[in-house]
């Protein structure tokens, strides 16, 4: 039998411990502020930054909401940067990617307080994940981790391979994963563009973390019985529907399913632990501003 994960319902329940951590905080007086900016070319971005904020709505969190026109210049959003790392009000700060052409993700993510980056994308915060001491971990591997502690997977040497080698989700992934922590410990294979043989090193995999982007590349050919895939691909193609397109994702579901043990839909696995995971780092971020102990899922 093939357990499909879901997402929804793990997400589900960490949100409900954060709920009664958000309770005792604004007990305490200080409830978490996340602010959000928006300044991005990617019409599926404002959805993303909507549902970020009704999640913090939801739980109690202050959701603050910056939006800048396109043509603005760099300067313009560092303001906006500089302003809110100053307010002691705003616990968190995400800049929503991507930025326009005309403008560098690189400065814009090192402006950020590190000890506001939420995201956890701030050099200071990648190298103290690579050094092994991580204080925010980025959100979608950190969901992904999670996911599998839920589903009862042991990644202790276990053969994991990441397919993807973003600053966003390949690369935070397998710094997780080789981790000497729970959750890591796995021997771990980074695939991408150029690697050779990808099926090869895929066949390898107890674990496999797809994230390329590319439409449903990933069957069953590609896998050994016995697998966890994760699916973290969110692709849209066009498709007969009111919208004009479907969302699929890295793997292809029906092939895959059929040799795995367990694996994530697509939606409803990846992408509801990664909004989890941004309300997680938005109440930690909240106790150490605060000094205040903070109780985590
Ligand atoms: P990206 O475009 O930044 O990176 C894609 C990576 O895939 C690159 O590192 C590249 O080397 C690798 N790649 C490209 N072609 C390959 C090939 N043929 N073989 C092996 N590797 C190849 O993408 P990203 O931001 O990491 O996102 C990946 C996917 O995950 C996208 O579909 C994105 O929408 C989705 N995503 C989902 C969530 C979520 O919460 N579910 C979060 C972030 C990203």
């Amino acid at each position: 039998m093939t357990e499909q994960i879901d997402g929804e319902a793990v997400a589900a329940d960490i949100r409900a411990e954060l709920q009664s951590t958000v309770d005792s905080l604004a007990d305490a007086g200080e409830r978490p502020t996340l602010a959000t900016v928006l300044m991005s070319p990617d019409p599926a971005s404002e959805t993303y930054v909507s549902m970020k904020q009704n999640d913090c709505e939801e739980l109690g969190i202050n959701a603050r909401d910056i939006e800048l026109d396109l043509d603005e210049p760099a300067e313009a959003l560092f303001d906006v940067i500089d302003e809110l790392n100053a307010d002691d009000d705003v616990n968190g700060i995400l800049v929503q990617s991507p930025v326009p052409d005309h403008i560098d993700y690189r400065e814009v993510l090192e402006r950020i307080d590190p000890e506001k980056d939420v995201d956890g994308f701030h050099p200071t915060n990648v190298g103290r994940l690579v050094a092994g001491y991580p204080q925010y971990k980025p959100c979608t591997p950190h969901g992904i981790q999670k996911l599998l502690a839920a589903t009862d997977v042991d990644t202790e040497g276990k053969d994991a391979v990441v397919v993807g080698r973003s600053r966003i989700v390949g690369k935070p992934m397998a710094n997780l994963f080789i981790q000497k922590a729970p959750g890591g410990n796995a021997t771990t294979t980074v695939c991408h563009s150029r690697t050779d043989d990808l099926a090869a090193k895929t066949r390898q995999a107890d674990i496999l973390v797809a994230a390329a982007g590319i439409p449903e590349f990933i069957d069953g050919s590609m896998l050994s019985a016995g697998v966890v895939v994760i699916d973290v691909g969110i692709n849209r193609v066009d498709a007969d529907t009111e919208k004009g397109y479907e969302l699929v994702g890295d793997v292809d579901y029906e092939s895959a399913a059929a040799k795995a043990s367990a694996i994530t839909p697509v939606p409803g696995g990846v992408g509801p632990m990664t909004r989890a995971m941004l309300l997680y780092n938005t109440v930690k971020a909240t106790g150490l501003q605060n000094d205040l102990d903070v109780d985590l899922p």
